[in-house]
């Protein structure tokens, strides 16, 4: 099936709240682990449902942020996420006191069981009306940056269209567009500044709820730290320092002097050439196209999966007014698809939604088959690992996207990857 032709159903709360009652019962009177494992399994039914609904309203609202029936499901999605986290976690109780604990370990896994610890600690009725004010702060933010009109030389951009300048080849021009980038800014910044206050104190006031200090240990628990926490995190920061940094230093003159400039400045940064950062050299469609190829030579595996995303029109890639920006992968379970987001602005970041998103979604579609939805709780720093390894396993492939500059990209990818982990 097309994505355009996936149905959309808004979701039923007292449907939702019928079947976790009833889910929690059942599960509570279950005699054996095997038949609560069943029931378990009724609950992957319902949740893939849930969170295909919830993934397919929100990239209808993301596509373009002015139209009016997905903003108004984007906003009752904000609304509702909360109350169903809420049930699962309800019902994620019964299961984690299950008295078939080790069966159920032994299906589903011990990781999971250490998640839903740090579910419980995260998550509790008396702040779903701060977490649905949480979401709704996101989403306005995302909407004041999507609509974002930039007068530059005589046009219009967005954000996303503006980076071709942002990142150009001509100095003076470069810094004017970050002059218009800035000034957006300052047009914005009372509503944006209203906005940010709001969530800091509404994370605190969450986490002081729940019993703890402050945002920080209940921001781990929801980007699912099961296994490293702050101590650690330290650790790692301090080692980026004393390693790393250096050679980003290092990399910077390097860059300075390839640009024959006395000094860096802000607005040459993202610049490593002085012909200018090579850009891809084809049209949206032979960008995609190029894709196609490429993957189809990689592997009989994204062989499989490129024909997939391409027949489902899963990839929305163009840059256009009042769609969100950035790029994600997200996935439809009961489709089994995942879906690509981003806006193409001509310059070489196309490619890596190509590769970078594409690596994102070759491993949800890897696993489309897996049976128990908790082996796909993976954290960013698991998909990264997807995500950027497609990057470099891809790069035989350039010149399909960079012609003759293709070895310009590798270095210019391999100096940035290197930049941006400080
Ligand atoms: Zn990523």
């Amino acid at each position: 099936m097309k994505f355009s032709e996936m149905p959309y159903k808004h979701i039923d709360m007292n449907e939702a709240k019928a079947f976790f009652e009833k889910l929690i019962s059942d599960s509570k009177n279950a005699r054996s682990g095997e038949e609560q494992f069943e029931l378990h399994k009724k609950y992957y039914v319902y949740m893939d449902e849930i969170l295909t609904m919830m993934n397919i309203g929100s990239f209808r609202h993301d596509v373009n942020t002015k139209e009016e029936f997905y903003a108004k499901e984007q906003e009752y999605i904000d609304e509702i996420r909360p109350v169903i986290s809420q049930y699962v976690n309800d019902y994620k109780k019964v299961v984690y006191n299950s008295p078939y604990r080790d069966y159920l370990e032994e299906k589903i896994g011990r990781v999971a069981f250490k998640n839903m610890e740090l579910d419980f600690a995260s998550i509790d009725e008396k702040i779903l009306p701060l977490m649905q004010e949480e979401n709704a702060l996101i989403n306005k933010y995302d909407d004041i940056i999507a609509s974002a009109r930039i007068p530059f030389k005589g046009e219009e951009y967005n954000i996303s269209l503006l980076r071709k300048y942002l990142t150009g080849n001509d100095r003076d021009d470069r810094k004017a567009a970050w002059k218009a980038l800035s000034d957006y800014f300052l047009s914005v910044t009372d509503e944006i500044d209203v906005i940010y206050d709001k969530l800091v104190k509404n994370r605190t006031k969450q986490a002081k709820e729940l019993g703890f200090e402050n945002y920080i240990e209940l921001g781990y628990n929801r980007m699912m730290r099961n296994s490293y926490r702050r101590p650690q995190v330290e650790s790692f920061r301090k080692q980026i320092k004393e390693s790393f940094v250096p050679l980003v230093c290092k990399i910077q003159e390097k860059r300075r002097e390839d640009l024959g400039l006395d000094e860096i400045k802000y607005y040459d940064n993202e610049v490593y050439f002085k012909n200018g950062n090579p850009a891809p050299t084809g049209t949206p469609e032979e960008i995609m196209k190029a894709g196609q190829e490429m993957y189809r030579e990689l592997s009989p595996e994204t062989a499989e999966f490129i024909d997939v995303m391409i027949e489902g029109e899963l990839f929305d890639v163009l840059g256009r007014k009042n769609k969100k920006q950035g790029g994600y992968m997200n996935y439809l379970p009961i489709y089994k698809v995942p879906f690509i987001f981003a806006n193409f602005n001509g310059t070489a970041g196309d490619v890596d939604v190509i590769t970078h998103e594409c690596g994102h979604a070759f491993q949800g579609y890897v696993t489309r088959n897996e049976e128990i939805n908790e082996h796909n709780d993976i954290t960013m720093e698991t998909a990264e690992i997807h995500s950027m390894s497609m990057e470099y396993f891809t790069y035989g492939w350039m010149d399909k996207f960079f012609g003759d500059r293709a070895d310009d990209y590798l270095k210019m990818h391999l100096r940035d990857s290197i930049t941006f982990i400080p």
